[in-house]
């Protein structure tokens, strides 16, 4: 809360001059003011012209998943959140994967929808009859916007054109069907999209609204698939267990948005690492998942003829190498040169796998010793943290707390105080 939000002029001021009326209006100490400043990795001045109204930046803890291999291929992956184990649950799935050769993946391509919307047509079906006549002229009035785009054999491919019936009558929607190449797409098909506009209104005698890119990017699927050999997962139950639990989640849209939540742990922290827009990810992801009017799975788990465990991932990955933080953002930079991928499909097949991967790891501890064991360690550090331990006393006081089954602020508070009251260190 602040007396007053209408920082005149704000956006125009520097950044310290920003964090200065900040600081005054939120009553920050200078220790704060210090922590908000710190843009880590990033230059200040390259986060000034990421967003607006910068004043700093915020780290995340980034950590390096292990043991995947993808295609026959390894990759050291860097995930970036704030959730204990899930760095260590991906790696410790692409272990146990890693057994019957780790994962396999696929993709549909690089292609995104751009929409067009044109209201007020007079004869709608004829519209889209129209439209679809002059698909050459339109197309090339697209591709003009990115001789860049299409002399690497990206650009708009095709165009689909459809009457919706809506709580305002009926609309016509024109898609453009654009392969982007290495680029996530969103600013190349939202150009696109506003620069056939004028032609889609003088074609459909109609008025265009929107023109913008759809992030139910089902045209841009990526698969992954392994096998998960029953001995090395903790046996034939596990493995039932696992199968009961996606039949739980298919059953059933409360349980399926934890499910799907648990592969977005993995897709999502690899995004931000590799500096992807992650909203549209998961916009992506929720929207396939409820395509049949149903919210589903984006993963099935079966069990084969040997008994052991087949997982299988489908989703949206709209991701990209060439534009957004993928490439003002030098750590994005950094974390795509450590997973090595060298194209946009790559890197959504590796984040495919490594969303399977989060998906087996938390089924698995659902199914089995249940989820809080493995969390119980990391949890209790960073209630340890929060509590105010440092050092040596961080483990120590997470410790107790374990022993005790107390895993509480209140708790944590009291251990730190005791601790530095008897100056013991060990
Ligand atoms: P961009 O426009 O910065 O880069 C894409 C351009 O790079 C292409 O148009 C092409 O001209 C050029 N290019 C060079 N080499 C290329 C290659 N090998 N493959 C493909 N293109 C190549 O970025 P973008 O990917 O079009 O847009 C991504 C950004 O758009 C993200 O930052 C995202 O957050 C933002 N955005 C998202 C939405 C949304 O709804 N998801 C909406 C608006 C903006």
């Amino acid at each position: 809360m602040t007396e007053n939000s209408e920082l005149q002029g704000f956006y125009k001021l520097p950044m310290e001059r920003r964090r200065e009326l900040l600081k005054k209006a939120a009553s920050l100490s200078d220790e704060e003011v210090m922590i908000i400043a710190n843009t880590g990795g990033l230059p200040a001045e390259t986060a000034d012209h990421m967003i607006e109204n910068v004043v700093g930046g915020y780290t995340y803890p980034l950590g390096i998943a292990t043991n995947f291999r993808i295609n026959g291929t390894d990759y050291l992956v860097p995930m970036a959140l704030e959730e204990p184990s899930v760095v260590a649950a991906a790696s410790n799935a692409a272990k146990m994967a890693r057994v019957k050769g780790g994962f396999e993946v696929s993709n549909t391509g690089p292609v995104m929808i751009g929409q067009i919307q044109v209201v007020n047509v007079p004869k709608p079906e004829a519209a889209r009859a129209k439209l679809i006549d002059r698909k050459g002229d339109l197309l090339k009035k697209a591709n003009d916007q990115d001789p860049m785009l299409v002399s690497l054999g990206g650009g708009a491919k095709d165009l689909n054109v459809k009457v919706l019936s809506t709580l305002k009558g009926p609309m016509v929607v024109a898609e453009l069907i654009v392969n982007t190449g290495d680029a996530m797409g969103a600013n190349a098909v939202n150009t696109m999209a506003e620069a056939v506009a004028p032609m889609v209104e003088e074609i459909t005698g109609g008025r265009v609204f929107l023109r913008i890119i759809s992030n139910l990017a089902d045209r841009r699927l990526v698969r992954a698939s392994a096998v998960f050999e029953k001995e090395a997962i903790g046996g034939e139950d596990v493995v039932d267990g696992i199968v009961y639990a996606y039949a739980f989640a298919d059953a059933d849209p409360y349980r399926c948005a934890t499910h799907n939540k648990g592969i977005m742990n993995g897709v999502v922290a690899v995004g931000i690492a590799c500096g992807q827009d992650i909203r549209a990810l998961e916009a992506g992801a929720h929207s396939y998942a409820s395509r049949s009017g149903k919210y589903k799975p984006l993963t099935t788990w079966e069990k084969n003829r040997d008994g052991d465990l087949v997982g299988s991932l489908e989703m949206p990955m709209a991701v990209g190498l060439v534009g957004g933080a993928a490439k003002t953002h030098p750590a994005a930079r950094a974390n795509i040169k450590i997973l090595g991928v060298k194209t946009a499909v790559e890197l959504a097949e590796v984040m495919g796998a490594v969303g399977l991967a989060q998906n087996f790891a938390a089924l698995r501890a659902l199914a089995s010793e249940g989820i809080q064991r493995g969390h119980m360690k990391l949890h209790a550090r960073n209630v340890a943290i929060s509590a105010g331990a440092k050092g040596e006393f961080i483990d120590l006081v997470a410790k107790r707390m374990i022993e005790e089954r107390k895993i509480r602020f209140d708790r944590a508070k009291e251990l730190v105080a005791e601790l530095s009251k008897q100056g013991k260190k060990r």
